[in-house]
């Protein structure tokens, strides 16, 4: 692969192996952007199959994370790393320690924190070795489970779909379909719970499905064709890719507004036939941003209270991709790209010409 087209490609300003044979630890650490902030991003620990799968995957993740931290207005950059070996069988405090100690090696220009295979425990192995890592556990004085903040985004986001495309001020009368019953989805339904709204779910696991059936009266559609489930909302917080070829033809639902990754299988594609199709689509990295916005917050003096707040102001980012998109005639999701590059060239343009604010 040639590597430095991939990182030209994807504007990235760093990529960064790392190797340690007496752990055996091999990582990637993405920068995408230093534009706004450090780069922050979460270490994904995986068993890719090869190693240019793992630069890929890093490399989109960490671009992502800039577009995340501009949109929600964070004085972040972008980025992300990888450490490849199986989370079950090789990872050790050795291996963490010294990942720890090649992150400080980077003096503050990436900030880790737990993503996939890596856990809050992890961190505070990390954090052994450096100070760059948040998303502590409340213990050792962090403020523990983003999940509780981007289930209450992802709540709020639902809220501003249904008031851009439905004109209503609150859920009452209406119908969803949660998609994944995990850390985020159930949270999210038990918001949606409090008002009067006909919740749909589906998950792998079928003790989550009983148990939200259980918990909050939900109706379990697992046996259904869940993509033609006539809702008004559908609410992915599983899987990423669910609006694909296969699933975009079925949907009848008004709104699609989940906390889930890379919803769209195809971003232009799949972003545009939803914008013809009228379905009002809240683009991920801005409803899914409470988690971030938390452990941001982890870095200067955590407040909860302000960092509900702050999560509160989901709701207003979205409403402006959306008047943009109906103003400009674009999908939403090319929208708030623009909205978030326009954020970093303004701040690089002030950065060059050495204006201060
Ligand atoms: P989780 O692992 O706790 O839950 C995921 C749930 O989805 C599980 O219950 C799992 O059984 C279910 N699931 C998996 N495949 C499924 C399928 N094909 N159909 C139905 N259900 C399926 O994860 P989470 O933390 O709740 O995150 C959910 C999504 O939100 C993920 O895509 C994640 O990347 C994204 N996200 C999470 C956070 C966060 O703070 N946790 C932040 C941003 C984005």
């Amino acid at each position: 692969m040639k590597v430095f087209d991939q990182i030209k490609s994807r504007g990235h300003e760093q990529v960064t192996y790392f190797h340690d044979p007496l752990t055996n630890l091999k990582a990637i650490v993405a920068i995408h952007s230093t534009v706004l902030g450090p780069s922050l991003g979460g270490c994904r620990m995986m068993k890719y199959e090869s190693d240019d799968l793992a630069l890929i995957d890093v490399l989109r993740l960490s671009k992502g994370m800039t577009y995340k931290a501009a949109i929600s207005n964070l004085k972040l950059g972008g980025g992300k790393s990888v450490i490849i070996g199986d989370p079950r069988k090789t990872k050790s405090r050795d291996l963490l320690e010294s990942f720890g100690s090649f992150i400080e090696g980077l003096n503050g220009r990436y900030i880790t924190a737990e993503d996939m295979g890596t856990t809050v425990q992890d961190m505070e192995i990390i954090k052994n070795k450096t100070d760059y890592v948040t998303g502590m556990s409340e213990l050792k004085g962090g403020s523990g489970d983003p999940s509780n903040f981007t289930s209450y985004g992802t709540y709020i986001g639902i809220k501003a779909a249904v008031s851009y495309k439905l004109k209503k001020d609150n859920l009452d009368g209406l119908s969803i379909f949660v998609q994944g019953l995990g850390s985020v989805g159930e949270k999210l339904i038990s918001y949606l719970s409090k008002h009067d709204i006909k919740i749909y779910i589906d998950d792998i696991d079928k003790n989550k499905i009983e148990s939200c059936v259980f918990k909050y009266n939900a109706i379990d559609v697992s046996d259904k064709d869940i993509y033609s489930l006539d809702v008004d909302i559908y609410s992915p917080c599983a899987i990423g890719a669910t609006i694909n070829d296969s699933s975009i033809n079925k949907l009848k639902c008004k709104i699609v507004a989940g906390a889930a990754n890379n919803i769209l299988d195809n971003y232009d594609k799949h972003g545009k036939l939803l914008f013809k199709k009228g379905i009002l689509y809240a683009p991920d990295y801005v409803i899914n941003a409470g988690g971030l916005i938390n452990i941001y917050n982890e870095l200067g003096d955590y407040d909860k209270n302000s960092v509900f707040s702050q999560v509160d102001n989901i709701y207003d980012t979205l409403m402006d991709v959306f008047y943009k998109a109906d103003e400009l005639g674009l999908p939403t999701n090319i929208i708030s790209d623009m909205i978030a590059e326009e954020k970093i060239k303004k701040e690089k343009f002030k950065l060059d010409s050495g204006i201060k604010v």
